[in-house]
């Protein structure tokens, strides 16, 4: 689904918004909600996260207070959910009643009804609203929306999402946003390992990487962590493994999802043999000092069983 917005109505209805966590994602969301007309502000705890975002007409500072004075709407990009918890618990302090609480961090399923209930009971409103599309996604505006909440406050963020979006799906109550982030996730963390473990093969066997893609690509392995995230240099030249592996998606990321996957998947009593292999080893790579590369250097850690 998709309206077009309209900013002015859109100003007079949220006159301001605060952004917290300006990173990978955070920066280009915050700077595409400032491009389309609406008064944003930002915080990060890093400086340097601070001055990008202000250099894209975010009025952003490392002081919390500062950036939500005045805000009726807060959204959080932010690691964790502890981090997710404490700045939203700050900002009711600071705030008053009937603001706006958007989460687009990926943290628990529980952590994000415990938020919905913290909120709800002092007369804020907040939706879970975690987001697919990596970078990429967030700078063009087609991230997918899964979101979670009451029908009041998805229809006040519905704008706000449309913006950034290239599709919203109203996935049930709180927290049902990241069930279905998680598993998205759990796919995608084995996709990546295994699309490695395949392009390695194939190199062995003397085929070059440009003539694998070109066939796997249009065929039934075709995948996101292939055409977009290949973990190979050269046949996409915009994925990380042309740059280093610099992020992108940090590994440290993909492992977190990996735990949360990993706890819902005990608390459901459900086997996912594939999606716990590839947990233990983005938990082995990034204890190897992996943590800050995107999660498609796990190509490393699979070339590197060759010699073992
Ligand atoms: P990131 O590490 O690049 O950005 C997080 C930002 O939060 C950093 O700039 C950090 O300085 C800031 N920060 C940390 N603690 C803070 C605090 N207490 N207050 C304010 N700012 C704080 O991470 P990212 O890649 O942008 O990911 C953010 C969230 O989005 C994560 O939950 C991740 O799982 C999710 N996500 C990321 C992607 C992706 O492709 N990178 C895709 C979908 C979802």
């Amino acid at each position: 689904m998709s309206t077009p917005h309209d900013p002015n109505r859109l100003s007079a209805q949220e006159p301001a918004l605060a952004f917290i966590g300006l990173g990978h994602m955070g920066l280009p969301m915050a700077t595409n909600l400032a491009k389309a007309g609406l008064k944003v502000s930002g915080f990060d705890v890093v400086e340097e996260a601070c001055e990008k975002a202000r250099g894209n007409g975010i009025d952003a500072s490392a002081d919390l207070t500062k950036a939500v004075e005045g805000a009726t709407v807060v959204w959080t990009m932010l690691p964790n959910g502890d981090l997710v918890r404490d700045t939203i618990t700050k900002a009711m302090e600071l705030l008053p009643e009937g603001t706006l609480f958007i989460d687009s961090s990926t943290i628990s399923v529980v952590d994000a009804q415990e938020l919905g209930k913290l909120t709800s009971e002092k007369g804020y409103y907040f939706i879970d609203a975690p987001v697919s599309g990596g970078v990429v996604g967030a700078s063009a505006g087609t991230l997918a929306f899964m979101v979670g909440g009451g029908e009041d406050a998805i229809q006040r963020a519905y704008p706000l999402l449309d913006i950034l979006g290239g599709s919203i799906t109203h996935c049930g109550a709180v927290g049902s946003g990241q069930t279905v982030k998680i598993c998205n996730n759990l796919v995608l963390g084995v996709q990546q390992i295994v699309v490695a473990e395949s392009m390695i093969l194939a190199d062995r066997l003397g085929i070059d990487p440009k003539t694998y893609m070109e066939v796997v690509s249009n065929s039934t392995g075709s995948c996101w962590a292939l055409t977009k995230n290949c973990p190979v240099p050269g046949p996409v030249p915009e994925s990380p493994a042309n740059h280093d592996y610099q992020p992108g998606y940090a590994s440290a990321l993909m492992l977190k999802d990996l735990r949360l996957a990993k706890e819902v998947l005990e608390q459901t009593g459900t086997t996912a043999n594939m999606g716990m292999q590839a947990w233990q080893m983005y938990e082995t790579f990034c204890e190897q000092g992996n943590a800050g590369l995107d999660f498609s250097a796990i190509i490393r850690l699979i070339d590197e069983k060759k010699d073992g």
